[in-house]
């Protein structure tokens, strides 16, 4: 490739060669670390939440006793992590197959992608003496009165005509080089690096909850399609490690489908990829980690977080709040976000399971579960003796 682009009167676009993106890891190929890392980090965040919940380290933060989870939820903690973890190979499985059509990441073209968008910017500026003139401004007089003070903004009031600035003499020519003002490099830059890529990772956390919202009613809605769903459903008091405790049919339109077309309509890189799969598995772990943490960021990015979609695992919650992961944008648009008050609701069934854990006491009082948290002092609620819901998981 020649070594610059003379175009007019516009900067030259520099050269650029490409080459393979060097991998993350000196270990592990990028295409593998991006299959396994959302399932490790699954794990992980997982394994430190399974922690919180054996040793009992933060019961103010419960939105259920230790015995509602013994007591309520359909499914035995070893059922769900054997099925989530025969999810998680399936997954990867289907991952790796999709994965096959994805080029390699490539390098050595950022300089020159940030000079087209400087190129961009420069062009743009070319409208503004029209759109100062529609404000009656004359903007060649007020270019010119400003010329020597502030040459720069007087060039982009002339419409991004910078003569002043040039680099070196062309080598054939013996011509002045154009040049970009260091302005027009950063906000090139800043839009490159920061703005384009975060519009890329919004534009992907709505497409996936969009599908994840229509699909989730879906399967609420339709009889059949909710027996794919009801597996999940089991766990009327979610833990963390149940989040993909799911029938392998949603797992694979939602969590394995939902994120792929996400990423391919926001053309992200691979590697930001790697980052939002990773960062989608962590938020969804999050969101049925069981507690509401105030010094939890992901549970305060959005409104949508463990103690909202916890409503939705509820007998009485289950027809509302299907938005997830990361936005309530769909449930607020389409009128199913739960409202009213949830407290009394929570407090009976705390209240049930501790009444319920009351016979397999072992004699001095003290239950299995040793409930610190909000379950105390409140046994006399409303309960009526029967918190495990039906022997099939209400729709
Ligand atoms: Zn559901």
């Amino acid at each position: 490739m020649a070594n610059y682009t003379i175009t007019s009167d516009l900067p030259p676009l520099p050269a650029y060669e490409l080459r393979p993106m060097p991998n993350v890891l000196p270990f592990i190929s990028d295409f593998w670390l991006s299959i396994l890392s959302p399932h490790i980090a699954y794990w992980l965040v997982a394994l430190f939440f399974h922690a919180l919940d054996v040793y009992d380290l933060l019961p103010q933060y419960r939105l259920h006793t230790p015995e509602e989870i013994s007591q309520r939820n359909l499914a035995s903690r070893y059922e769900v992590a054997r099925d989530v973890v025969f999810e998680q190979c399936l997954q990867v499985g289907m991952s790796t197959v999709l994965s096959l059509t994805e080029p390699g990441q490539m390098t050595g073209m950022e300089d020159y992608d940030v000079d087209v968008w400087a190129t961009r910017i420069r062009l743009a500026q070319r409208a503004l003496p029209a759109v100062l003139g529609v404000m009656g401004l004359n903007a060649t007089a007020i270019s010119k009165n400003m010329a020597a003070s502030h040459p720069l903004l007087a060039g982009a009031l002339a419409g991004g005509h910078y003569p002043f600035l040039t680099t070196q003499l062309d080598a054939v020519t013996g011509a002045k080089v154009p040049a970009f003002a260091t302005w027009e490099l950063n906000l090139a830059k800043v839009i490159y690096w920061f703005i384009i890529p975060a519009f890329q990772f919004w534009l992907a956390a709505f497409v996936l909850d969009a599908w994840q919202y229509f699909w989730h009613r879906a399967m609420h809605v339709n009889k059949w399609m909710y027996q794919f769903h009801a597996r999940h459903h089991r766990l009327y008091v979610p833990y963390a490690y149940g989040a993909l405790y799911n029938h392998p049919v949603e797992g694979f339109i939602l969590d394995t489908l939902g994120p792929a077309i996400s990423y391919k309509v926001s053309f992200m890189t691979p590697r930001m990829g790697m980052v939002y799969f990773v960062g989608s598995m962590i938020k969804t772990v999050d969101d049925h980690c069981g507690y509401a943490l105030p010094w939890d960021p992901l549970q305060h990015l959005t409104s949508n977080n463990a103690a909202y979609h916890d409503i939705h695992h509820q007998s009485w919650g289950i027809k509302t709040n299907f938005s997830q992961p990361f936005f309530t944008i769909w449930d607020r648009l389409l009128g199913t976000m739960w409202k009213g008050d949830t407290a009394l609701k929570y407090e009976r069934t705390r209240a049930a399971a501790a009444k319920k854990s009351v016979p397999i006491a072992n004699g001095n009082g003290k239950t299995n579960g040793s409930p610190k948290g909000k379950a105390n002092g409140t046994p006399n609620g409303k309960a009526n003796g029967k918190p495990r819901q039906s022997s099939k998981a209400r729709r």
